[in-house]
């Protein structure tokens, strides 16, 4: 038995920006363990709003990895995790589970979402980032990511000029549905404000709109907007979901900020028991994490996994795009792999 990692730089095609920063280049862990020739893979990739950067990752998962012992024994490995690190870091603690899930699955010979009984349907059509820049910039990239054929835009705003940035783009790709992703930049005057202008456009929904703790504030938004709200930066852990439920019509899932796909699924499980819709959504991030969400993104209304078509580097071959709609990979675990 083994777990061994490594760190790669992972560069995007072109700089991307949101209302927080713009990155041209991420560092990502890979994780593989391996028993009895079977091998299982996670990725980390840590954000720095929920506290995690490429040096703790570093410096917790040698901490975290003795933790893995068992890959059938998945509550154990959480008891084992949370014992070792009481803090969240989820960002390593779901490239072990990820490595754990995808071992089991590649020792029964099926796609992880089979083995975890998860819905087979074809996943929902995923939107394509255009990311915060100069205006005529943005303005290009939703005619180009239109012309390709992407259905659904999501546009990062935070800016002082939200209004023209969704008209813009509103122009440019007439038939698109357009999501807005406002990172929690916006004040809750700039918001309801802007949720006007949101409806104007026909925006199909709007995420985390103000900071993450103003859930009062996301209430009241919600009272009135006729644009689903969406919880984001809201959401970090699964205990987090039912409190979200009265401020907020949805949220978004990301493997990597909760912890892992079972994780995942046991906060969407509580959503819908909420009452909630659910997006699958992802970091920038290789296909091997985008694979993993793309096992549970069948069960979900909507999808935004293109984490890793904005890379111009990306590690991992085997996801079958045609424009915004994935294919769920059919081989055994996650079912890509490396270049
Ligand atoms: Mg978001």
């Amino acid at each position: 038995m083994s777990v061994r990692w490594e760190t790669l730089e992972l560069h995007t095609a072109r700089p991307f920006g949101i209302a927080r920063w713009t990155h041209t280049s991420y560092p990502r862990t890979f994780v593989t363990f391996e028993q009895e020739g079977v091998t299982g893979r996670g990725e980390a990739a840590p954000n720095a709003f929920y506290g995690e950067t490429a040096g703790t990752v570093a410096a917790v998962l040698p901490l975290l990895a003795p933790a893995l012992t068992d890959p059938w024994d998945w509550d154990g490995l959480h008891a084992r995790m949370a014992a070792l690190m009481p803090f969240h870091h989820p960002s390593v603690k779901c490239a072990l589970e990820m490595a754990a899930v995808e071992w089991a699955a590649c020792s029964a010979g099926v796609p992880v979402g089979r083995l975890l009984g998860l819905s087979p349907a074809p996943l929902p059509e995923s939107s394509f980032t255009v990311g915060l820049g100069e205006l005529e910039d943005m303005r290009r990239e939703a005619r180009e990511a239109a012309a390709r054929g992407h259905g659904v835009l999501k546009v990062k705003l935070g800016t002082a000029q939200d209004e023209r940035i969704v008209e813009a783009l509103r122009e440019e790709a007439p038939a698109a549905a357009l999501r807005v992703d406002a990172n929690a930049a916006w004040t809750r005057p700039q918001a309801r404000r802007m949720l006007g202008v949101l409806d104007a456009a026909r925006v199909e929904l709007v995420e985390q709109p103000l900071a993450a703790g103003d859930l009062e504030g996301h209430a009241g938004l919600r009272a009135f907007s006729r644009v689903p709200l969406v919880a984001d930066e809201s959401l970090h852990h699964v205990s987090d979901v039912r409190a979200l439920a009265g401020a907020f019509d949805g949220v978004n899932l990301k493997l990597a900020k909760l912890g892992g796909p079972l994780q995942a699924l046991a906060a969407l499980r509580l959503a819908r028991a909420h009452g909630l819709q659910v997006m699958m959504g992802c970091m920038i991030e290789s296909s091997l994490g985008i694979a993993a969400a793309a096992q549970l993104a069948g069960a979900c209304d909507w999808a935004d996994l293109d984490g890793a078509l904005l890379l111009g580097d990306d590690p991992f071959t085997g996801l079958e795009w045609t424009a915004g709609q994935l294919e769920r990979p059919t081989g055994p675990g996650w079912g890509v792999q490396r270049a």
